[in-house]
């Protein structure tokens, strides 16, 4: 900009994710007026989208589909006047606005200027490093019951984990497969307590206890795995056209490794207030050190963000109250 000086970059503040913690802190920023954008991922989506139905949303008794929960959020968060960009950032650097210090914000080929900054970036599955695990994605290995559930229809498959994602989308792939192998590391499931219940009622759903995954195998599809128990060390074949992999996530914070302060697991560590280690950048949702991973959760830390944001914003512009 050939040394010229901008006393004001052209947002309030960025929110950086655009699934539920993102679109809320999207919401309340726009709706408490501040000049408001949020950047979508371009090569991402939330996990949220490919979430079939969440029945524990607090407000809707009849559940609600992942991606439709995301499609409302956007459209209120939009009426208040937020602005929505796509792009995958990659760099969020100090940049000084005239007299006041702020953010510049490196998403694709685009450069996107504010005072405070949002990261809600979310996080993705992990993966289970098994041998054919990479080979055979798209070819009878998946992260997403939803998208791919149907081509299964009365086809055994297989489903690793045993948590809450492993047990629901277990469940939901009953629909289409005729047996769902729940292959789980312990003799325990981690679970909610009314999932196992669920899962331990259905007829089509068996367990393989103490196991792990060897490796998968097939030709140009999958077509059974092998399996270790981790107790005996035996090994043994699990015939299985698909394998659905459910064993946690890995947080989506990456390029923001230099800039703020995370956990081992590379969560971001906020305070109660989404407050980062660095002033006038805020944290929310799944991308943050926390216990519980929900959707409610996701959209009360996004609203807890935009009004320190907020509160942040006024104080550098010298309008608190
Ligand atoms: P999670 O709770 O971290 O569970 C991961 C599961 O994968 C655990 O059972 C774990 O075994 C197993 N695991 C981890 N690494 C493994 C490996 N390398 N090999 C084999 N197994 C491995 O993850 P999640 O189920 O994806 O859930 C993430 C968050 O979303 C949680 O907070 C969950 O409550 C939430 N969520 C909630 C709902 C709901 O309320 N309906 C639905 C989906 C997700 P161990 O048990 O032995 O550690």
């Amino acid at each position: 900009m050939g040394g010229e000086t901008i006393s004001s970059p052209p947002y309030d503040v960025v929110i950086i994710g655009g699934g539920p913690a993102g679109l809320t802190a999207g919401m309340y920023a726009a709706r408490a007026d501040l000049r408001t954008l949020t950047i979508e991922g371009g090569s991402t989506v939330s996990q949220i989208t490919v979430t079939d139905l969440i029945e524990n949303y607090p407000g809707i008794p009849d559940g609600i589909i992942g991606s439709s929960l995301v499609d409302r959020l956007k459209t209120q968060a939009v009426q208040f006047g937020l602005k929505i960009a796509t792009g995958d950032v990659t760099a969020v650097t100090k940049k000084r606005w005239g007299e006041t210090d702020g953010w510049e914000i490196v998403a694709d080929d685009m450069r996107y200027g504010t005072l405070s900054v949002i990261i809600a970036t979310g996080a993705n599955w992990r993966r289970l490093g098994a041998a054919g695990e990479e080979r055979f994605i798209g070819k009878g290995v998946s992260f997403c019951a939803t998208c791919d559930g149907p081509f299964y229809r009365n086809r055994e498959v297989a489903v690793v984990g045993g948590g809450d994602t492993a047990i629901q989308e277990a469940l939901y792939l009953t629909r289409f497969a005729k047996k769902v192998t729940v292959i789980h590391r312990r003799d325990r499931l981690r679970a909610t307590a009314i999932l196992q219940k669920r899962a331990f009622a259905n007829e089509k759903i068996a367990f393989a206890w103490n196991s792990v995954v060897e490796s998968i195998e097939g030709l140009d599809l999958v077509q059974g795995i092998k399996l270790k128990d981790v107790k005996t060390g035996a090994t043994r074949e699990l015939a299985a056209n698909g394998i659905f992999i459910f064993v946690g996530l890995t947080p989506n914070t990456a390029p923001f490794r230099e800039l703020v302060a995370a956990d081992q697991g590379g969560y971001i560590t906020v305070d109660a207030n989404m407050q980062t280690s660095v002033p006038g950048i805020f944290a929310c949702g799944d991308c943050i050190a926390k216990r519980l991973r929900q959707v409610v959760t996701a959209c009360g830390d996004g609203a807890t963000a935009a009004f320190s944001a907020q509160l942040y914003v006024e104080e550098l512009k010298g309008e608190a109250y």
